[in-house]
């Protein structure tokens, strides 16, 4: 057994994760005077969710009519009827009191002329019940959104008392023998001093697992850490196989270019210099969901339609805008285009891919961000002291695609529905539990394995291995064959982790023990992935079957709850949820609205 010593703190509540669910989580329950730790790998205000651009999505209808069920009946079709009725009405809902929360937080949003938050068009957000024009819902603070939700809720956490462990590492979750969550191992990177939590309550708020693919919008700390402690826990993810790839990623460098870009009027051309998302989606056009416009430039590509020398991307023109609301409205982006493409968006269009973006699936949990783990007698069996929230966690809101500002929302929503929660199931009084040493133990052993591996293959060399087979194999379009070859790859590829070969065994800011604790994590979600759609026999949302082209709902409008072990994973099923929060009589939406149909635009 490898000895480590360590220092262990005791809190009612650990969220692990700072980005907009973690810091929403904790600021929640701070608020409500629970001891409250976050402990995170990276800075705050560093977490993904500061590059979010384009905005979170709320009926405020600052702008022109709106209401939560035209918001819910977009989620709803947006999912592709894969997500949980009652979740999405949650989300939709709340969402309104969530973002004048943030507001009266100190959120510098942008103004309409009346000083009211502005909103603006993104893809998929309707009026009418889908029929009626776009609508403007998203709220925006110019193109930097998350950036300014993350420094506002990272301030207001340190005014209520919120402890902030941070540069923090979470190795693995501490289980009890009987299912329970105690706390979490973490590494502390810059002096390299091992520390045990123990509480009530775990919150994994870590975020995606974009990098477990070649190309990703995602930062290089997305890898999935809080998918992989689960999984290492024996406990379920669920609906893996869907992964959004985002229309506008810039070519080359994958790094995003706002849906907001699209939404203030700008739209997409191929080498005949044609608007083709008129002839795709002749109602919504350019402001189709995500996974219709990625999917409508990859055909446009494949039919040799493509521009560029290669003919291999697709042309975003801004250039018709009016340079002030360019420099209004998205300054970060011009900057972006400048830097990565060389362009001046006031005179040129950006060359642009879809790339990936977001992940749909994650950690199950109920619409109070408790973790589910699903078992014969129980689908909807909670598993105590543990939550999840955020792109790590599937309430699932998303379903088989999310709608572009539907993921801030989320994040708020969730973070401090679970806080909520925390509120009414942590008891404040109560004594700590009595931490299972065996499962401290492994924890450290499982590191210390890692820190001395002697194997054969350098991490860089097996993520590379890892990434470059999802990018080719769990792509945009899908096939039987390439699905079959790359579940086999990749079977191969995550028992290499057995061999890999680390040279650096300090303790302090070690960056290959570091990158190789996230190989580990990468690699259940990436095999989740591959392995779920190899199985999904239809096409929903993001998962475009090109052998099954069309959606099944009698045989597969039903979550996927993977369960992995080592590089075995095994597949189950599990309900999805239809039932709404409220009936039509009590102000919901009518259950004949919300009922699966043809999805187009
Ligand atoms: C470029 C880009 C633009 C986007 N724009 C929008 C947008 O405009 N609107 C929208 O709705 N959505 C947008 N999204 C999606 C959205 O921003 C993300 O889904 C969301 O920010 C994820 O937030 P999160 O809190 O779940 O995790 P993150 O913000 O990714 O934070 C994860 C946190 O977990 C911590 N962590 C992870 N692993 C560990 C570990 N092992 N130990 C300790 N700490 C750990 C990290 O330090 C970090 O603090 C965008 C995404 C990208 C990539």
């Amino acid at each position: 057994m490898a000895a480590y010593e360590y220092e262990t703190h005791e809190y009612d509540v650990v969220v692990v994760g700072a980005g907009g669910a973690g810091l929403r989580a904790t600021l929640g329950m701070a608020e409500q005077g629970l001891r409250t730790a976050c402990v995170t790998k990276v800075f705050p205000t560093r977490s993904h969710t500061v590059a979010a651009q384009g905005g979170i999505a709320a009926s405020l209808s600052n702008m022109g009519p709106d209401n939560w069920q035209w918001h819910m009946y977009d989620t709803v079709k947006g999912s592709d009827w894969l997500g949980d009725t009652d979740a999405m009405e949650y989300l939709t809902r709340e969402a309104p009191k969530a973002v004048y929360e943030l507001e009266h937080y100190g959120v510098p949003f942008s103004r309409t002329e009346e000083g009211k938050i502005y909103q603006r068009p993104f893809g998929g957000h309707t009026t009418e019940f889908g029929e009626g024009p776009p609508v403007q819902r998203t709220c925006a603070a110019a193109d930097r959104t998350g950036h300014a939700i993350l420094h506002t809720l990272y301030g207001q956490s340190l005014k209520n008392n919120a402890e902030f462990y941070i540069e923090y590492f979470a190795i693995d979750l501490i289980m009890s023998d009987d299912g329970q969550c105690q706390g979490v191992v973490c590494w502390k990177l810059d002096d390299g001093t091992m520390h045990v939590f123990n509480a009530k309550m775990v919150v994994l708020a870590t975020g995606g697992y974009g990098r477990a693919y070649f190309s990703a919008t995602s930062a290089h700390t997305c890898t999935g850490d809080g998918g992989g402690m689960v999984a290492r826990a024996g406990l379920a993810l669920q609906d893996m196989e869907f992964v959004q790839f985002h229309p506008t990623g810039i070519y080359g460098s994958g790094c995003l270019i706002t849906e907001g870009a699209r939404g203030e009027g700008g739209y997409l051309t191929n080498s005949e210099g044609e608007r083709f998302m008129e002839r795709y989606a002749p109602n919504y056009k350019d402001l189709a969901p995500r996974d219709y416009v990625s999917r409508s430039m990859t055909m446009e590509i494949r039919e040799g339609r493509g521009v560029g020398s290669g003919a291999d991307h697709i042309h975003l023109n801004l250039s018709h805008l009016p340079p002030e609301a360019l420099a209004e409205r998205l300054p970060g982006i011009s900057e972006s285009a400048k830097i990565f493409a060389g362009v001046d968006v006031t005179k040129e269009p950006i060359p642009v891919l879809p790339t990936v973006h977001y992940n749909m699936g994650g950690i199950p949990t109920n619409y109070w961000g408790e973790v589910i783990n699903p078992t014969d007698d129980d689908p909807n069996a909670i598993v105590p002291g543990l939550m999840a929230a955020g792109e790590a966690g599937c309430a699932s809101v998303h379903g088989a695609n999310r709608l572009g500002s539907n993921s801030l929302i989320d994040l708020v929503v969730f973070g401090r529905a679970a806080s909520i929660r925390a509120g009414k199931v942590v008891d404040k009084d109560a004594p700590n539990p009595v931490l299972n040493q065996a499962s401290v133990d492994a924890a450290f052993d499982r590191f210390d394995n890692l820190r001395n591996a002697k194997g054969g293959i350098p991490t860089a060399d097996l993520r590379l291995e890892m990434q470059k087979t999802m990018q080719s194999d769990a792509a945009v379009f899908r096939a039987s064959e390439s699905l079959a070859q790359g579940v086999d790859k990749m079977t191969a590829i995550a028992a290499k982790i057995d061999d890999l070969e680390v040279t650096d065994r300090s303790l302090v800011w070690n960056s290959d023990l570091m990158e190789t604790l996230e190989l580990t994590n990468l690699m259940p979600n990436a095999l989740a992935t591959i392995v779920g759609a190899e199985a999904r026999k239809e096409s929903r949302g993001a998962h475009a079957h090109e052998d099954y082209s069309t959606r099944d709902d009698e045989n597969w409008r039903v979550h996927t709850i993977s369960r992995v072990d080592g590089n075995k994973v095994e597949l189950s099923h599990r309900a999805v949820g239809v039932e709404p929060l409220t009936t039509e009589d009590e102000g919901g939406i009518s259950l004949k609205t919300i009922a699966p149909k043809a999805r187009t635009f």
